[in-house]
């Protein structure tokens, strides 16, 4: 047999990253395998990196991190094809440290969060693909990959492989994914100057901004657009669930394209270049679509445990804090020498307890809701455009009757009443 680890695991995003750098810190002898030329080669992000969950693995992270600008106000557009109604927030507590959170371009940071693992003393391994757990007597003792003689051996396989999670797939831990439990995203990085970029986004040097884009960005169907600010680049994206792609028969690339020429974004893009395009999923599914985390000898974390919070776009603190809880565990586990799967329950209720559970839990209805509700989307979000475009209109009619006429045109009485009724369900599963 060949070296044992203390803990193999699988793919380094944000976190498996995470848990082998908490693991190395602690002394343990661990081996992350990665199948993408470097860290982050492969990962796609809108760009967000939340500063809390990050620090609670580096403290102070932010001193050194290739980061691209801290987020000092986050706005909403609600779009129609000629209008939008935006609101949002902007603190300038968020122009200084702590900070709140960041634009980070993922090929960068993931490859220094790895490198950090690594100065703690975790073993690096890219281009290697890892095809199979090993499994004994119902245990996952190891991983079989693609190099020859590739077959290695731990006390615990950590799964970190992300949304897909062939592997966790493969142990029985969750089947094939529905498509409106997975959104389809694509994106740009558009290069502009940063000069320009900070005039346009009414930002002072170096601060960030972000835009989330709903209604007419994805041409209604259920799902949201992004626009982010990094240094000298923008990332565009827009992201909907596999169903709403399916259902309108529209291919993802053609909704960017729409989103890039609509007239309310045309603007802050105009005389960028394209330098990259990525396309990727997104787990969305929520709480309904985690699959079983953790068995004899294996747990699962980040994506490939389907933890993303689709409604505030969570994704990669929820990774890291898994990470962290795997490690967290692996030492518990190391210490009672015991890697049961009634040992590593321990990750599944550090995870239900803390902020991850709780979100997943407190949104577990949403997608679905307005998955099967359309009209919030396709007809709620045009309905609101147009009343603000007539009471913003100054052309001689009293208000009062202006509301009246607003009033009217939201239909008959059984119409109103209906619009009420959905006002009182998307309370009730966003509660
Ligand atoms: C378009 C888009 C926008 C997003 N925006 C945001 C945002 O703004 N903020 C946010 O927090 N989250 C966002 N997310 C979600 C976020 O990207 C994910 O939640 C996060 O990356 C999950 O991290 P992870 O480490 O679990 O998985 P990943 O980052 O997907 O990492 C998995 C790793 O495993 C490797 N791998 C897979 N299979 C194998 C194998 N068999 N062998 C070896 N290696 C393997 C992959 O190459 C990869 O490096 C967004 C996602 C998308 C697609």
């Amino acid at each position: 047999m060949s070296e044992k680890f203390d803990c193999i695991v699988v793919g380094a995003g944000p976190a498996g990253t995470a848990c082998a750098y908490e693991l190395a810190k602690a002394g343990a002898n661990v081996l992350l395998i990665e199948r993408g030329e470097y860290p982050g080669s492969k990962n796609v992000m809108g760009g967000v990196l939340y500063r809390q969950m990050m620090e609670d693995i580096i403290p102070e992270f932010y001193k050194e991190a290739p980061l691209e600008r801290p987020i000092v106000e986050q706005r909403f557009m609600m779009l129609d094809e000629q209008s939008a109604i935006t609101f949002g927030y902007k603190g300038l507590e968020w122009a200084e440290e702590p900070y709140n959170n960041f634009t980070v371009l993922r090929a960068k940071f993931d490859q220094w969060f790895a490198q950090k693992a690594v100065e703690q003393g975790a073993l690096l391994v890219c281009e290697t693909v890892v095809l199979e757990c090993i499994v004994e007597d119902g245990r996952v003792i190891g991983v079989r990959t693609d190099r020859p003689d590739g077959d290695l051996y731990a006390d615990v396989v950590v799964l970190a492989d992300g949304v897909n999670s062939l592997l966790a797939k493969s142990l029985g831990f969750h089947k094939e994914f529905k498509p409106d439990e997975v959104a389809l995203a694509t994106m740009e990085v558009l290069k502009l100057d940063r000069k320009i970029i900070e005039d346009r986004f009414n930002l002072e040097k170096d601060q960030g901004c972000t835009i989330e884009l709903f209604g007419d960005a994805t041409k209604g169907i259920l799902g949201t657009g992004f626009l982010y600010t990094n240094k000298d680049s923008l990332n565009l994206g827009v992201g909907t669930l596999l169903s709403g792609l399916i259902k309108h028969k529209i291919k993802p690339y053609e909704l960017l394209e729409y989103v890039k020429n609509h007239p309310m974004i045309r603007p802050y893009i105009q005389g960028s270049e394209p330098q990259e395009y990525l396309a990727h999923l997104i787990p969305e599914g929520g709480y309904y679509s985690m699959p079983k985390v953790c068995g004899h000898g294996v747990i699962v974390i980040g994506d490939a445990a389907q933890l993303v919070n689709a409604i505030h776009r969570e994704g990669s603190n929820m990774a890291m804090t898994s990470g962290r809880f795997a490690a967290e565990t692996v030492l518990l586990a190391k210490e009672a020498n015991d890697f049961s799967e009634n040992m590593l329950d321990t990750y599944r209720v550090k995870l239900m307890n803390s902020f991850v559970g709780q979100d997943l839990k407190k949104y577990k209805d949403a997608t679905h809701h307005f998955d099967k509700f359309p009209q919030y989307f396709e007809k709620y979000i045009p309905m609101m455009n147009k009343a603000a475009s007539q009471m913003f209109t100054v052309d001689g009619t009293p208000k009062r009757d202006k509301q009246k006429k607003i009033i009217k045109e939201m239909g008959s009485a059984g119409d109103k009443l209906k619009i009420a009724r959905d006002v009182l369900r998307a309370w009730k599963v966003m509660k």
